[in-house]
């Protein structure tokens, strides 16, 4: 499923992040930057030892909840990874869609910063950070619509869903957002 935003493509898929072929893959982090299961565990293995080695170095003291640092990627199939903190689901009124709109948003900065023109997101903060995947769905596209709206880029933005009710979600979401164009519509 895909969208055109101000020249740049929005792009749902299913699929392993560790497996995208894109300038920049983003990691869902947490705030030591310490490795985790889910995307930080997959993208750990398959990118080998020099990921973390490098955020060691780099950011010792981790990264705050709602930003993102970035690295190289080891042997993963991209230029970089991008860390990004999202938020831990406390109910909703902990400022988690604030936080979960900024990890994304300073994952996009960073992107155009080191000039990537390609990126692919995980659902950020929906798995061991509890956040409900249709909520999330709604905050990461709103996020990445407006920042394409207003930059044009980076030209491809990806998300890899893990499962197909992750998919669903997002898909639903992306609709309400930006509804296919009838080519009969006036
Ligand atoms: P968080 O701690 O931010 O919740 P997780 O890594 O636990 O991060 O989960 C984030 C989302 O990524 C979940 O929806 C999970 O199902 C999904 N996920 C797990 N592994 C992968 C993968 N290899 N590729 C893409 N998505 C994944």
């Amino acid at each position: 499923m895909k969208r055109t935003i101000h020249g740049a493509t929005l792009e749902l898929v299913q699929g392993d992040i560790t497996l995208q072929q894109v300038d920049a893959i983003v990691n869902a982090a947490n705030s030591r930057l310490a490795g985790g299961g889910g995307v930080d565990g997959a993208i750990h293995r398959r990118g080998g030892p020099d990921i973390m080695e490098e955020t060691r170095q780099k950011y010792p003291q981790g990264c705050p909840t709602g930003s993102a640092v970035i690295s190289g990627a080891g042997r993963l199939k991209a230029k970089y990874v991008i860390h990004a903190v999202g938020p831990v689901w406390r109910g909703g009124n902990q400022q988690e869609a604030e936080l979960l709109a900024s990890a994304y948003r300073r994952s996009l900065e960073l992107a155009l910063e080191y000039g990537c023109q390609s990126v692919a997101f995980p659902a950020l903060s929906t798995g061991a950070y509890g956040y409900p995947m249709d909520q999330a769905a709604q905050v990461a596209l709103h996020t990445v619509r407006d920042f394409l709206a207003e930059h044009g880029k980076p030209e491809l933005v990806r998300f890899v869903l893990f499962d197909e009710r992750a998919f669903r979600h997002f898909a639903d979401a992306l609709e309400e957002l930006i509804p296919e164009q009838s080519p009969n519509k006036g």
